[in-house]
């Protein structure tokens, strides 16, 4: 499989390290909110990574939720996300892991992303991440401030392995404008910070230093090479994270262990809205549940995705998603005119089913070309190349990798071409069963009804059924 690595700037063959099983890290969920569908798509991109790593070896796939840590500033100043949500919600700050971490994976298998062979907390290695700490300071390459223990990058030569040198002076011109005085110098980063003397923190922990909580970057290093070694194959996670976390635990590690932390750094674009960024502030955050109460499947926003290549910027907007969804189901639709044909007349399987599957898993293995082997889908669906039989034998390989529930049966559809009003209706149903105003909402369903179409409220989101 060829893989495009963020280190060395090209795509390269990928060998695992070990030929018996390839290991694999990505950055989990900080779970102070919901995620948002930018979020999403980066996992999207890995789950497609692990189905097709696995079709030619085992894959132990790790990912961290990250429950502390997670200051709101790239600079370790500023608040934890965590106790801000306290502030936010009135809960404790282990009542909000716990809450969106359940989220979050409701949403990542509603996707059918694959769950990580390892899922791993944050609060729950502590002592890892202390210890990963001590070694660094033992090696020399720590130093204490008032708030915390620091990183000294510059005793660290491959602090640009990442980022280039040029652009590593570049982050280092911008921090120095929030550059604390006590950091010597502006890209280092704490690896324990102290709790704060004046407020008291829900989650905190003793240390050799001080009672306080690991920095975000010491997190994903420790629990990394717990579970997958001192060098892992492949670690991924969205292209927001190469300058600085990624950056970070590179050298963390790397001065640790004295051996190369990670040998294929894979990222991927981020998801776009015309607006500009995603953010939970300006209204612009979209979720999955957002796209559900208006009516989509989780898997017509799977579709979407897969039909950018995971290093190219995908703008989301209403219209593509519409036209995902009219293309999933008119996949589902023909793969069912195959499955009927294909028991009417049950041709035997010839050895073009074996070069088809070829061709779609090349793609894949190209650097996950997803909009390429969706294309040799489509051929192939349109195509005579196959007979029926051989097609349904195709979908059920492709749908392997693809995980958009491709024999789902097309009349199980909903909500499909809904008129505007229909549309309309079930937006403002959705946000009054949101603030849980019933009233509003049974109201809502009588004026759906007088427009001939019956609501159920369904896991998934409301689902409509045309009256007759
Ligand atoms: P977080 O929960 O903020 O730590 O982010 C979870 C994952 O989502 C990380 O791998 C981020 O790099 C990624 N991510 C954040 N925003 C976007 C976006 N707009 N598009 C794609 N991936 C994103
Ligand atoms: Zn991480």
């Amino acid at each position: 499989m060829q893989l495009y690595n963020t280190e060395t700037r090209r795509k390269e063959e990928f060998t695992p390290l070990n030929p018996k099983e390839a290991t694999m890290y990505c950055c989990g969920p900080t779970v102070y909110n919901y995620a948002h569908i930018g979020n999403m798509r980066t996992y999207i991109f890995e789950d497609l990574l692990v189905r097709t790593l696995r079709l030619s070896i085992p894959l132990k796939h790790v990912m961290n939720v990250t429950d502390v840590g997670h200051l709101v500033s790239d600079a370790d100043e500023g608040e934890d996300k965590m106790e801000v949500a306290t502030a936010r919600e009135g809960k404790s700050a282990w009542d909000i892991a716990k809450f969106y971490e359940q989220k979050f994976f409701e949403d990542f298998d509603a996707l059918h992303c694959t769950r990580p062979t390892v899922i791993s907390r944050a609060t729950a290695h502590i002592p890892e991440m202390i210890a990963l700490v001590k070694t660094l300071e033992e090696k020399g390459y720590t130093y204490h401030t008032s708030d915390g223990i620091y990183y000294d990058t510059s005793k660290f030569p491959r602090y640009d392995a990442l980022v280039g040198r040029s652009r590593l002076e570049g982050l280092k011109g911008g921090a120095r404008v929030e550059m604390s005085e006590e950091k010597r110098n502006p890209t280092d980063f704490a690896l324990w910070k102290f709790s704060p003397k004046d407020k008291k923190r829900q989650m905190e922990w003793d240390s050799p230093w001080g009672v306080g909580f690991p920095g975000w970057h010491v997190e994903c290093s420790a629990m990394a090479m717990k579970y997958l070694g001192p060098t892992v194959d492949i670690h991924c996670g969205g292209i927001d994270h190469v300058s600085v976390h990624h950056t970070n635990e590179i050298a963390q590690s790397e001065a640790a262990t004295g051996q190369k932390y990670v040998r294929y750094w894979v990222h991927g674009e981020f998801l776009v809205l015309r607006a500009g960024k995603m953010s939970k502030s300006g209204g612009t955050f979209v979720t999955l549940q957002t796209l559900r109460d208006k009516g989509y499947d989780p898997l017509d926003y799977r579709y979407l995705c897969l039909t950018a290549h995971y290093r190219t910027q995908l703008e989301f907007t209403y219209e593509s998603l519409d036209a995902a969804r009219k293309s999933l189901q008119t996949l589902r639709r023909e793969a069912a005119k195959d499955v009927q044909t294909a028991a009417r007349q049950p041709l035997p399987l010839t050895a073009r089913l074996e070069e088809i599957k070829n061709k779609f898993r090349a793609a894949m293995e190209d650097d996950l070309n997803a909009p390429k082997a969706l294309a040799v889908v489509w051929e192939t669906l349109r195509g005579a190349e196959l007979n029926a039989a051989e097609k349904v034998e195709f979908l059920k390989f492709a749908d392997g990798i693809l995980a958009l529930d491709i024999f789902r049966a097309p009349q199980e559809e909903n909500n499909e071409e809904l008129p505007q009003e229909v549309k309309d209706l079930l937006a403002r149903r959705a946000e009054a069963r949101a603030a849980k105003d019933y009233k509003k909402s049974d109201e809502l369903r009588a004026a759906l009804a007088a427009a001939g179409y019956a609501v159920k409220d369904t896991p998934q989101g409301q689902q409509t059924e045309k009256i007759k």
